[in-house]
């Protein structure tokens, strides 16, 4: 089991589709990296807005995105614009990881009904890691076209490729950790301090 769990872990680092989807878009599709809208967090989304504008549905990228990476809990300073989310598209909204729910990392599923039981969200399985494969189990899931649905995410080489790639309208956000993630943490800290 530790030798499927050091797998995962490495290949969670090293993305090897990701990286030869990278090289492409590098040299031919550079266009393909660049999201429809960009915003610095979901927070700034006007759901209504989307939805009266025919969208039916919000995927998301989960690491950096809504949680930071590692944690199975949305980011709290997100919590009220997922709930806008919910009461906008009720549960026409989903996860689509390169962690939780992705076989290869997550191959006892441990991580995806953890992360639907703390987030209220489903979390979409699937076998290939984004911006490599089709928007099938989406699609299925939805029971309607990428077209009409959001991808949001914070990586344009992953998120925003794949969005592109399979005709969702896409939606990129600053990574919430990385460089940050220190100020996060404080902040999150002080917040809980104050508390
Ligand atoms: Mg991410």
């Amino acid at each position: 089991m530790w030798w499927k769990d050091l797998r995962a872990t490495l290949s969670q680092r090293i993305n090897v589709e990701g990286i030869s989807s990278l090289a492409s878009v590098l040299v031919k599709d550079q266009h393909l990296a660049l999201p429809h809208v960009l915003v610095p967090d979901i927070r700034y989304i006007d759901w209504g807005e989307l939805q009266r504008r025919g969208f039916k549905g919000v995927v998301f990228d989960k690491d950096n995105t809504i949680t930071v990476p590692y944690s199975l809990t949305i980011w709290d300073p997100l919590d009220a614009s997922i709930e806008r989310c919910k009461s906008v598209f009720g549960n026409d909204i989903a996860v689509f990881s390169n962690s939780a729910g992705l076989f290869e990392y997550d191959h006892d599923d441990s991580k995806a009904r953890a992360l639907e039981k703390t987030i209220g969200i489903k979390v979409i399985r699937h076998r290939v890691k984004k911006p490599a494969g089709t928007a099938e189990e989406i699609e299925k899931h939805f029971g309607c076209k990428s077209s009409q649905l959001v991808m949001v995410g914070d990586r344009p080489f992953t998120d925003i490729v794949y969005g592109n790639q399979n005709g969702f309208l896409t939606v990129l956000t600053k990574p919430l950790s990385l460089a940050e993630e220190p100020f996060i943490v404080r902040q999150h800290q002080g917040k809980k301090d104050s508390e």
